[in-house]
């Protein structure tokens, strides 16, 4: 038996849970899982619908790029997946699908902005969008260039990943970790659900204010500050 079965389990349940919870159609999206000790991710194969796809298809690679394990094809996503994983060693799961909403702010190139307490429970800031990619990065190792353009607009906005589980491309889609991967799918979902609030709240009222910072931070505290009282301890 392989001694990556639990690790290909494991990415194999994320993965289905996306068309489950509504989040990807056909082959749309991946999920992946890493497992430090070993120095591996696990991640879905390429093009492989949900339908179909069986626990033994998932691909074990190396956090250098290097297929470890599995006779698929990984994700074409794999490096972006790489990228993440190997500069923000705190994360043990990333998603990536292209859910409507959230992937309509990324097309109209627009962070989403902080309207409501749902989106403070979770984080006090815009959801960001990152930039569209330059032609030299495209023209690149495109998938690889893609988790540079990710890494590049947290540094540039000074804001944490630890803080801020999700990003939206330009263009593209977005795409969401955690410190489990369970906790990146949650993330997806949550995203998905503020970005559909967000639209739907400024389609009502285009230009609606921003949250107020004392609601922002009464609602994140409450969650996740020092003193933390939502939830049962
Ligand atoms: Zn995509």
């Amino acid at each position: 038996m392989s001694q990556y079965q639990e690790l290909k389990q494991a990415c194999y349940a994320a993965n289905m849970q996306l068309p489950q919870l509504g989040l990807v159609l056909f082959t749309f999206g991946n999920a992946s899982v890493v497992d430090r000790e070993k120095g591996v991710f696990a991640i879905k194969p390429s093009g492989v619908p949900y339908a179909t796809l069986r626990p033994e298809d998932i691909v074990i690679m190396s956090l250098g790029g290097k297929i470890v394990e599995g006779d698929k094809r990984p994700s074409s996503d794999t490096k972006t997946h790489a990228v993440l994983f190997n500069h923000w060693d705190h994360i043990g799961g990333i998603v990536h699908t292209h859910s409507t909403y959230a992937t309509a702010w990324a097309q109209a190139q627009l962070d989403i902005p902080l309207l409501g307490t749902t989106h403070a429970d979770h984080l006090t800031a815009d959801i960001p969008c990152a930039p569209p990619m330059s032609d030299a990065m495209i023209a690149g190792d495109y998938e690889h260039q893609t988790g540079w353009q990710i890494l590049n607009e947290f540094q540039r906005r000074g804001l944490s990943p630890r803080e801020a589980e999700m990003v939206l491309l330009s263009n593209h889609a977005p795409f969401t970790w955690g410190s489990t991967v369970e906790k990146a799918v949650y993330n997806s979902a949550v995203l998905e659900e503020i970005a559909r609030m967000a639209y739907l709240s400024s389609t009502l009222r285009p230009g609606v204010p921003r949250l107020k910072d004392a609601l922002i931070q009464k609602h994140y505290d409450r969650k996740h500050g020092a003193n933390s009282y939502y939830g049962q301890s």
